[in-house]
């Protein structure tokens, strides 16, 4: 009772981890497929990041942005040598780079005498807790009790631009959408959706910011997820998640003219950037910037949503009847309760965590190999045939 009861934890007491495992008090060993909610990129205990942290330990852990802080540099160069971004703010977690993101779209428009401030998002959509966040998501279940949120989002129908377009106003700044629902259901952004509203933000003089919170940072098997539409020009992307590894790490990438924006002293944070995340942010870099590394990831997932269809939906079209995702990014559609069959799974000792529309989700480490792919079919058949 002395932690607050908004969470509604497993009965697994956690000991250790490591690597696709995650190992509880009493000894128990679980194929863990939740990576803290697509968070521990590299699996658990990576001796790389561990070697990182340790280093980084021993120089200075904290001095915030008082002072230039060179792995804060490093891992800022390496995130825009390698993507559409001029520029990197550092924050602790996907909430905090979602505000920072609707604030610059706000400053971006207030620079130029313009009195735009409204925001088109997406039904379905998870931004995080804070009031922007739950604002923009405009989910009842997060919002109900707190209003008044934050005014000026509309919530649109996901994957119709149609109905971006018809709802742009004088008063439009930007679309704000996540390119790989999560929390929602696993669902990615279509292609031609992804062209039309580039098309979109062009004819209107509007900007483009992605939340790619769940889906960046190699879990679709590019850097980031907007990589896929080779048109798409984002002028805001946000990550988080599996930048830090499991250190609590978020970013804001900006585009040359978002960056323009926002001067000196315009926003800020004081653990943000910190020498202890970035050392760990830069080593998940190391690989997840490597071609053959995202190469596997995307060969690994296409084989695990293979196995899927092929050895678990055919044998049970009465528990689940679909595979959806990219990369290592997969929902499991299913007709029993999702909560049963999550449950059903724990009992063999694999870990799996809900998603909206009655999706069981898979965000395995990235580092997940074809043995770990058999196992975890051999558990889902094994739990699969006892209901
Ligand atoms: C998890 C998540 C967030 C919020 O991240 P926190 O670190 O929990 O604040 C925002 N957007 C998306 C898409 C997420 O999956």
């Amino acid at each position: 009772m002395s932690i607050l009861g908004v969470y509604n934890p497993l009965n697994i007491d956690v000991d250790h981890g490591d690597g696709v495992y995650l190992y509880s008090k009493d000894g128990t060993r679980y194929l863990d497929f939740t990576s803290g909610i697509g968070v521990t990129s590299l699996g658990h205990s990576h001796p790389s990041l561990i070697s990182a942290l340790k280093d980084q330990a021993e120089k200075i852990w904290h001095c915030s942005n008082l002072f230039n802080i060179e792995k804060q540099q490093i891992v800022a160069d390496k995130i825009t040598k390698n993507s559409f971004a001029q520029s990197v703010f550092f924050c602790n977690s996907g909430t905090e780079a979602i505000e920072a993101g609707i604030k610059v779209i706000r400053m971006y428009f207030n620079d130029r005498k313009e009195k735009k401030y409204k925001i088109i998002c997406a039904k379905n959509a998870f931004h995080g807790r804070t009031y922007g966040a739950i604002s923009a998501s405009g989910k009842s279940k997060l919002t109900q009790g707190f209003e008044p949120v934050l005014e000026g989002f509309k919530q649109v129908s996901f994957n119709d631009s149609k109905e971006i377009k018809k709802n742009i106003d004088k008063e439009t700044a930007a679309i704000m959408i996540e390119t790989v629902q999560g929390e929602g259901g696993i669902t990615p952004a279509e292609k031609q959706y992804l062209k039309d509203i580039q098309k979109i933000a062009k004819d209107n003089e509007i900007l483009l910011f992605f939340d790619e919170v769940q889906c960046g940072v190699g879990r679709t098997g590019k850097f980031l997820a907007t990589e896929w539409v080779k048109e798409l020009n984002p002028n805001l992307v946000a990550i988080a998640k599996g930048i830090g590894g499991g250190f609590p790490t978020g970013a804001l990438l900006l585009d040359k003219k978002t960056t323009k924006s926002m001067p000196q002293g315009s926003h800020g944070s004081t653990f943000g950037g910190n020498p202890l995340a970035m050392a760990v942010a830069n080593e998940v870099l190391n690989f997840v910037l490597n071609k053959d590394f995202l190469d596997h990831v995307r060969e690994i997932g296409y084989n695990l949503r293979k196995l899927l269809k092929d050895e678990i939906i055919s044998k049970f079209p009465h528990l689940v009847s679909g595979v959806r995702g990219i990369g290592l990014m997969i929902g499991l559609e299913a007709v029993e309760k999702n909560e049963i069959l999550i449950e059903s799974l724990v009992q063999e000792k694999f870990l799996t965590v809900k998603a909206g529309q009655n999706v069981i989700r898979m965000l395995p480490p990235l580092i997940l190999e074809m043995k770990h792919v058999e196992e975890a079919i051999l558990k889902i058949d094994k739990a699969f045939s006892k209901l």
